[in-house]
């Protein structure tokens, strides 16, 4: 229930938009009355249909008031806000625990970020209202078997015929593919292209269609968060093309760079309230503070890393505000958080011994800070992959920032 002594103001967040710190004790008296206390527990051992529920009716609650799509501009039914304003609102969900609209990253971000800046009026009148008004969930499917790093090398085919393109492939690891109504498809219409990336495409493609099979892939924590999806003779209407034909990979780069960081950012807030309530809930299981001088610098070291990566994150969200180019900063935060988190939730599962070894059900949508810290653990190996390897991140850094030779 709602908590005068937090929000004594009306808990309409976009009617404080002019003062910030209004907007914020809004926010957090809007999330005091709205986030169900105990929707942790109710989606531990849930069913992906009583989780997939719950994003529905989470995205609805954002809906309500503005806060689903309030990065939007306001011709597209947004709200304009400005990133400094969505950092407050990720603050202040971090700090009450409250749920992560994951199933909707690429509706509310990366679809929108394509659309906007390529796609033609009568797309973005159709795809971004259905999101907006009826919350459908989108996947990616750029990456294949054979072409993930190098994601040049896709091989999906994608062949005009009169009104339709027929598509023939395989897509893997799309989040969420289960779920989506519609898919970010990346697909090879000129195989003789000289170079690789030149002969990409960029679709939509109706997860319905004809010929489309979606397989979940079970992961080593049990979840089955991922899909594959096969493509067989799918006919994508021509007016779903994205841009130019062979256009795809210059408006890829628009799709990448869709939400600035305030993923990593989001997750790292959480973790600093995860990392004061696992420290004291540690303290109070031994009725005093820590007395293992290497675990308590442990901790101290991870509680520092995380200081700095929540400092880089400002600097990069700061500079996006400012319209600067951050690609290259993004690339050391994207390092240094993946390993931060594997050490931190590698940390706990150590601390917590051999009971952090039962399996315990699944807790859905929790990020990396279910509780469950071995679950936690064996899920952060997916920050070390996504959205460009730890590997890949190492030699971007090595060679552009470094200036070592290639
Ligand atoms: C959590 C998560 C969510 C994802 N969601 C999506 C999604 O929604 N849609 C989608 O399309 N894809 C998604 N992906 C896929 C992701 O983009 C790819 O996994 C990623 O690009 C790596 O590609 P790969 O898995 O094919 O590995 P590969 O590229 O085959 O790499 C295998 C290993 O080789 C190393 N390697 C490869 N190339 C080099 C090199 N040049 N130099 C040094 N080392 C190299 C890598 O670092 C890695 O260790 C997701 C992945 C994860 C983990």
């Amino acid at each position: 229930m709602m908590d005068q002594t937090v929000n004594p103001t009306p808990f309409y967040p976009l009617g404080h938009v002019g003062d910030i710190i209004a907007f914020r004790a809004a926010v957090a008296g809007w999330l005091n009355a709205t986030v169900p206390p105990d929707w942790r527990q109710n989606l531990t051992g849930a069913s992906e249909e009583t989780y997939l529920k719950f994003q529905n009716w989470w995205f609805d609650q954002l809906k309500s008031v503005g806060l689903a799509t309030p990065h939007w501009p306001k011709s597209w039914g947004g709200a304009g806000l400005p990133l400094s304003h969505q950092v407050v609102m990720i603050e202040e969900l971090a700090r009450i625990g409250g749920p992560m609209a994951e199933m909707f990253v690429v509706s509310l971000f990366h679809m929108p970020a394509t659309l906007f800046a390529n796609g033609s009026p009568a797309q973005c009148d159709r795809y971004l209202t259905g999101v907006r008004d009826r919350g459908e969930i989108w996947c990616q499917g750029f990456s294949e078997p054979g072409a993930g790093s190098d994601l040049s090398a896709l091989r999906t085919r994608a062949e005009r015929k009169g009104d339709v393109y027929v598509v023939n492939g395989q897509k893997v690891w799309s989040s969420f593919g289960m779920h989506a109504d519609f898919c970010l498809l990346l697909a090879r219409t000129n195989p003789q292209a000289p170079k690789k990336n030149a002969g990409i495409s960029y679709f939509i493609l109706d997860m319905r269609a004809a010929g489309v099979t979606v397989r979940p892939i079970r992961q080593i924590t049990g979840r089955a968060e991922f899909t594959e999806i096969f493509l067989d003779n799918v006919e994508i209407p021509v007016e779903n093309l994205i841009g130019a034909e062979n256009a795809g990979w210059q408006i890829a780069q628009s799709t990448l760079a869709a939400e600035r960081g305030l993923l990593i950012f989001e997750h790292a807030e959480r973790m600093t309230h995860a990392l004061r309530r696992d420290y004291q809930a540690l303290t109070e299981q031994h009725g005093k503070p820590l007395e293992d001088a290497g675990l308590r610098r442990e901790f101290t070291k991870r509680y520092a890393e995380l200081t700095a990566v929540r400092l880089l994150i400002k600097q990069m969200i700061e500079q996006g505000e400012h319209g600067q180019d951050s690609g290259l900063l993004a690339a050391v935060i994207k390092l240094y958080w993946a390993q931060l988190l594997q050490n931190y939730t590698s940390l706990m599962a150590r601390m917590r011994g051999l009971d952090a070894q039962r399996a315990m059900p699944l807790s859905l949508g929790t990020g990396h800070n279910s509780g469950d810290y071995l679950s936690d653990f064996l899920q952060s190996y997916g920050w070390t992959i996504a959205g460009g390897t730890n590997e890949i991140m190492r030699t971007l850094i090595a060679e552009r920032i470094l200036g070592l030779p290639r």
